[in-house]
């Protein structure tokens, strides 16, 4: 049985995610980290800080591409304890900038994102 973190989209959690288990991709300590920060907060900070993979003991799948792993965060996840104002995000890839609504982000772009994350790829998120 694995699980999905709510907070990267990292799909192979040995445990569910709450009861101070730490996801191996972002390294967040769920009933910890997310007690003051909403999933969605604690993804923008991950972000921000480059996506970088957390363990040391748990390696990073082959062909692990964060971009996509984010596309595949279900909505109801992603829009957890949203406050209400939208989340966008802005992918600039060469001189091309798009702004895209978060809620829009999974699912639909995945496929978009793909295609672009072969390219120079820049990824933000904006609340
Ligand atoms: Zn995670």
């Amino acid at each position: 049985m694995s699980y999905q973190c709510p907070v990267c989209g990292y799909d192979r959690m040995s445990e569910s995610p709450k009861d101070f288990a730490i996801c191996p991709c972002c390294g967040v300590e769920f009933g910890y980290d997310d007690f003051e920060c909403s999933h969605s907060e604690l993804r923008s900070q991950w972000i921000s800080k480059g996506m970088p993979w957390f363990s040391q003991y748990t390696l990073a799948p082959q062909n692990w591409n964060p971009y996509l792993q984010l596309a595949q965060i279900p909505q109801s996840a992603s829009s957890e304890k949203s406050e209400g104002d939208p989340v966008f995000i802005s992918v600039n890839v060469g001189n091309t900038r798009r702004i895209i609504e978060a809620a829009d982000f999974n699912g639909s772009v995945a496929g978009h994102l793909q295609l672009l994350s072969t390219g120079n790829l820049d990824l933000e998120f904006r609340c």
